[in-house]
């Protein structure tokens, strides 16, 4: 089969490989209908070190089950599934507190011994607790809605739901990718009054508007957290959703933050140590979040995209083939596409 490996920043190659299988009797086989590339994925397409066997990518796909090991209880063959970024066994301590990406026999696809979802099909592990039977079929409307429940809806809610949003609440996001559009979606969902959009890019801010977002901050840094609180009576936001994972979203987060606040960071920080601590610390401002327990979301956001109450999948731009997948990073990279289908 095909699938995408990265040799090395700017080195993305569709390469054929083993035919993905059950490995494991807890594992499925699922055939990938729709995969994406992820805003993480540019990490290290900007700076993986070179190798020769390269990393096997993609972390986020809906698909049919092909083929289930032995032990697999809750699955049929030939059932349209969402396969959420961290595969988890749905039943150890961490996943029964709703802290999939914690589970103790769960990991990444993509990632250790995981394959990649940008492929024609992925070996999926502890299937049974990783999987999710979508009540759809393959409806064009609905299924870029449905996609973004493997990753990025759960994670712009999971940022919402770090910072404490409410009903009645200032909200900001830090970030006008993929994840902080979801996350303008997932305050607005969440009942917040006032959302204001940190971004430049002209389609993204018009997206974030439709999404819920009542302003729109384009400057960066000293002048952004002016803004901010010019905008908030002074004060700053009930809640910051920092969906980049530099030091600079970090510490314009907390600055636009009010006494009490929380910031729910979701965007892969870059640095060892954490940014703003001292204002964080004397604004007593809560800092929360990680990489999202998507498969605990599920449940709550599914609803709401079947019923089109929310469309998500309104943050995919551009749709290409497997062996396009290559172009697709240097799109995404470049600003050029907010975030790339991929249909094998
Ligand atoms: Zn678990």
């Amino acid at each position: 089969m095909r699938a995408t490996v990265m040799h090395g920043a700017g080195d993305v190659r569709i390469e054929n490989v083993a035919d993905a299988r059950p490995i494991e009797p807890t594992d499925a086989l699922v055939v990938v209908s729709r995969g994406c590339i992820c805003g993480s994925d540019l990490w290290p397409y900007r700076t993986l070190e070179h190798s020769e066997n390269g990393r096997r990518m993609g972390h986020e796909a809906i698909g049919h089950v092909e083929a289930v090991g032995a032990d697999v209880r809750s699955l049929e063959v030939g059932e349209l599934v969402v396969i959420p970024f961290a595969y988890s066994d749905g039943t150890c301590a961490f996943c029964q507190e709703g802290l999939h990406t914690s589970c103790i026999r769960g990991g990444f696809l993509g990632a250790g011994d995981a394959d990649g979802a940008q492929a024609e099909a992925v070996r999926v592990p502890q299937a049974d607790g990783t999987l999710v039977a979508l009540p759809a079929g393959e409806d064009d409307a609905l299924t870029a809605s449905l996609l973004t429940l493997s990753d990025v809806m759960g994670t712009g809610h999971h940022a919402a739901v770090a910072a404490k949003v409410g009903p009645g609440k200032s909200v900001a996001v830090v970030g006008d990718g993929a994840v902080g559009l979801c996350g303008v979606l997932a305050a607005k969902r969440l009942g917040a009054e006032q959302i204001i959009l940190l971004g430049r890019h002209p389609d993204r801010i018009a997206l974030s508007r439709e999404f819920g977002a009542t302003d729109v901050v384009s400057e960066r840094g000293d002048e952004a957290v002016e803004r901010v609180h010019k905008l908030t009576d002074g004060f700053g936001v009930h809640s910051a959703l920092e969906c980049v994972g530099l030091e600079q979203s970090m510490v314009t987060a907390v600055s636009i933050t009010r006494p009490g606040g929380a910031v729910g960071r979701v965007g892969v920080p870059q640095d060892e140590t954490m940014p703003a601590s001292q204002p964080a610390f004397y604004n007593n401002v809560t800092i929360n979040g990680g990489p999202a327990p998507v498969r605990a979301y599920i449940e709550e956001l599914l609803p709401d995209v079947l019923e089109g109450r929310i469309e998500p999948g309104r943050v995919f731009d551009r749709v290409i083939g497997l062996d396009e997948v290559p172009d697709g990073y240097r799109a995404m990279n470049e600003r050029e596409a907010i975030k790339v289908m991929v249909k094998p």
